[in-house]
């Protein structure tokens, strides 16, 4: 089996993008023994996860936490030596920002869809936890090749429970509308789940039993000491240790099939700037408008599907406060719905949840707010001082704190979550179709089988795979479940 592998594995491979998918493909690639290099077209490596500092106090400003019922993150994290970083939040509990009172986040739901009407008590109206238990006396509700969550959740369970619970916890996944997002892609369980049950509260109680029957689960999500954004740098420090090049500032702007007489020089040719690297293979790991513009010359249809891809833009406002002035509410911040009007969409109190941060420093309270989803793009209009205003705003309403923070950091993440509409998957099936039908050509990244980063870890390894000319296992893979993103 090895020697059938060596045999099919390219040589000289180039990655495009050293966000957390082209690293994690670096990674992988080296494993399988081929020379890498990787191009990069910002100063920096590690996308959308982004070690910062606010008041002296290191935090992330991007990505903080990586879902660890999924092994893929983790397991790299461990694999480049961060193993003892490696740290759970520190409190499980989160609160719901809604009908006008900071509230305990529900136990016992999938995605806020509840198993029994009761898991949603002190969170929806009397009415609206009525409407669940219609659920059971329901006809089937068609699913078919999709749907949107929204729309079949609110058919079954009623549209309360996806107003004040599923949208802002996949607001908080995809920054996207839960009336558009698709069911089979952003939630498979519950897709899978809807297929097999007419009783969609019947189907949470059996996800529910199987979980609660699954040996030794650890902690559901993880972060690390130092911060999520640690990660990119330590993959791309393991990865320059054994030979593999990262040039960043190198915008890749063109990428080519070399003709018949340049075979031996490899199959693909890379341009980036007056470089022109030759290569056995490329990854191609960067969002849709770029992968699209590269991949237009060679495979016209992939890149029309690409080019179709839309994305939700969204703002991190960081603050910091003097401990002795600031208290805030237990827990590790609250979710919004949007139907409560309010402008920020999640906040998370960082100090709370990660126990590195609280240690390293006992002065200081760090929480951030999050602002911005898809189609909501007014909010980001406003200058950083604007966005620090509404966000105190609402954090005064919501948890009474009045203080005036010490430091205060706005990073804007433009285009930074790709969206899942109902159909997602099948696009996807079709760009890697087109892409399969060129020798030595793949794609990974967030866009495909999940944005949480085990899910970009995962379409990196499944990446490396195809080019080496490994099946994929599914045709029309289907993730094992969201990451988790937002706050
Ligand atoms: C604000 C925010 C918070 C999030 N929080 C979480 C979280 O807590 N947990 C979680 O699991 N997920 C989270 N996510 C999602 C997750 O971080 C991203 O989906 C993931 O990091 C994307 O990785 P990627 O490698 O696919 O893409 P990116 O991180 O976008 O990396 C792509 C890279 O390609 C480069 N590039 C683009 N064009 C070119 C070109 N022509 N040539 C060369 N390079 C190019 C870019 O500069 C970039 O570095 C969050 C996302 C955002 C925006």
């Amino acid at each position: 089996m090895r020697e059938v592998e060596s045999r099919t594995e390219p040589r000289r491979v180039v990655v495009v993008g050293a966000g957390i998918a082209g690293l994690a493909a670096a990674h992988r690639l080296l494993e399988r023994g081929a020379r890498v290099t990787v191009l990069e077209a910002s100063d920096r490596v590690g996308g959308k996860l982004l070690p910062g500092e606010i008041a002296g106090a290191r935090v992330d400003l991007g990505a903080e936490s990586m879902l660890a019922r999924r092994p893929e993150a983790v397991a790299l994290a461990r694999e480049v030596g961060l193993a003892d970083a490696l740290q759970p939040p520190a409190t499980a509990t989160a609160s719901i920002w809604t009908r006008g009172a900071l509230r305990p986040m529900p136990k016992g739901h999938v995605m806020g869809v509840p198993g029994t009407a009761a898991a949603l008590a002190g969170v929806l109206s009397e009415e609206g936890l009525a409407r669940i238990a219609r659920d059971a006396e329901l006809p089937p509700t068609e699913v078919g090749e999709d749907v949107a969550v929204g729309a079949y959740v609110a058919a079954r369970v009623g549209r309360e429970v996806v107003d004040r619970l599923v949208e802002p916890l996949l607001g908080g996944v995809y920054a996207g509308d839960a009336y558009r997002i698709s069911l089979r892609s952003a939630v498979p369980q519950l897709y899978r789940a809807a297929l097999a049950h007419t009783s969609l509260t019947e189907a949470v109680r059996a996800i529910q039993a199987r979980t609660a029957a699954a040996p030794g689960t650890g902690p559901v999500f993880m972060g690390l000491r130092g911060g999520v954004g640690g990660l990119p740098t330590a993959v791309a420090a393991s990865v320059r240790a054994r030979g593999a090049e990262i040039l960043t500032g190198t915008p890749v702007t063109a990428l080519r099939r070399t003709t018949a007489a340049d075979a031996d020089r490899g199959t693909w040719r890379v341009v980036a700037g007056d470089r022109v690297l030759d290569a056995d293979a490329v990854v191609v790991a960067v969002p849709a408008p770029a992968a699209a513009a590269l991949l237009r010359p060679e495979a016209p249809a992939a890149a029309a599907e690409l080019a179709a891809v839309e994305y939700a833009s969204m703002a991190l406002v960081t603050l910091a406060y003097r401990r002795s002035a600031a208290a805030l509410p237990e827990g590790s911040g609250f979710l919004v719905p949007p139907v409560d009007g309010r402008t920020i969409k999640a906040s998370t109190f960082a100090s709370r949840k990660w126990a590195w941060i609280d240690e390293e420093n006992p002065d200081l309270l760090i929480l951030r707010t999050s602002v911005g989803r898809h189609g909501e793009t007014e909010i980001l209009d406003r200058d950083d001082a604007g966005l620090v205003d509404v966000s105190r705003h609402d954090l005064r309403e919501a948890t009474g704190l009045d203080a005036v923070p010490v430091a205060t950091r706005v990073t804007r993440w433009t285009d930074g979550l790709p969206q899942y509409p109902v159909g997602h998957h099948a696009r996807v099936a079709r760009v890697r179709a087109h892409v399969a039908a060129l020798p030595g050509l793949a794609v990974c990244g967030a866009l495909y089988d999940g944005v949480g980063i085990p899910a970009c870890v995962a379409s990196a390894h499944a990446a490396v795979d195809e080019i080496a000319g490994v099946p994929r296992l599914t045709a029309d893979p289907v993730p094992s479940a969201p990451g988790a993103a937002g706050e």
